[in-house]
């Protein structure tokens, strides 16, 4: 469902992504972990056309988002970030819309869904990520937790084929952070295909289908989280593993 070819990304001249291959297919959890700057973020954001990458290939949902580093026009890639959801380490909520409001804007907007549909599908979403009771409530009044679990179901609302989760538990108290964990593990088992960095290596080794470890710019080794964390092949990977762990 995502195919990636040499991806490769500059700031200036420091080279953030070096070459970058790899392949998700439908319904897998990639989990993508490695030191800080070795470039996760940047290739999620890749994955989504938030950042544009100066070469390579990026094929999402059978749509090829960039080739040789050229990246769709506009109207097409906003179309194809319907389908691809994004939720951030920092929430990002409309703080002057209600609970509600967040989640149908998108499906109104974008979809042209009426009010009643929309709100339908919200309520449904907002119940599975257990804020069925916070639907007026007003961003400020909710915790980091609940906020994050608003940016899931609006997310979802969108109805996307492939989710990528950029440190969705980083900026949250750490009570908070399995409420949040449990929605994914849920969406995980519902079959979604998603794409996550996270540091929460219990999530990585029981959610993940494939571990991703990145460092400098580049995916070192990847496989089955119980090979990764039992019998890692780099030591790069080792050492990160005995720092986090
Ligand atoms: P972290 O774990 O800290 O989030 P990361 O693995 O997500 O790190 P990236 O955010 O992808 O790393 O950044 C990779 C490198 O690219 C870093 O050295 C960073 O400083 C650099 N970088 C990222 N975004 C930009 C930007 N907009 N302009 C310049 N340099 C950037
Ligand atoms: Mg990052």
């Amino acid at each position: 469902i995502v195919r990636i070819r040499g991806l490769r990304k500059s700031f200036g001249n420091h080279v953030v992504l070096n070459g970058i291959d790899f392949d998700v297919l439908p319904s897998q959890v990639v989990v993508v972990i490695g030191p800080s700057g070795s470039g996760k973020s940047t290739f999620l954001r890749c994955c989504n056309g938030l950042e544009q990458p100066e070469g390579g290939t990026v094929e999402i949902c059978g749509r090829t988002l960039v080739q040789d580093g050229r990246m769709l026009p506009d109207h097409d890639l906003n179309a194809l970030r319907e389908e691809v959801g994004m939720v951030f380490q920092s929430f990002n909520l409309f703080p002057h819309l209600s609970v509600l409001d967040n989640v149908t804007l998108g499906p109104r907007k974008l979809r042209g869904l009426s009010r009643k549909d929309a709100e339908e599908r919200a309520q449904a979403l907002l119940a599975k990520v257990g804020l069925a009771h916070k639907a007026t409530a007003m961003p400020a009044s909710l915790s980091g937790g609940q906020k994050q679990r608003v940016a899931i179901a609006r997310a979802l609302a969108m109805e996307p084929r492939v989710m990528l989760f950029d440190e969705p538990t980083s900026a949250l108290d750490p009570e908070l952070v399995g409420e949040v964990l449990q929605v994914m593990k849920l969406l995980a088992s519902e079959g979604m295909t998603m794409m996550v960095v996270t540091h929460e290596m219990d999530f990585a080794r029981e959610v993940g289908d494939v571990v991703v470890v990145m460092d400098g710019g580049g995916i070192i080794e990847a496989g089955e989280p119980a090979t990764i964390f039992t019998n890692p092949t780099q030591e790069r990977t080792r050492s990160f593993l005995q720092a986090v762990l």
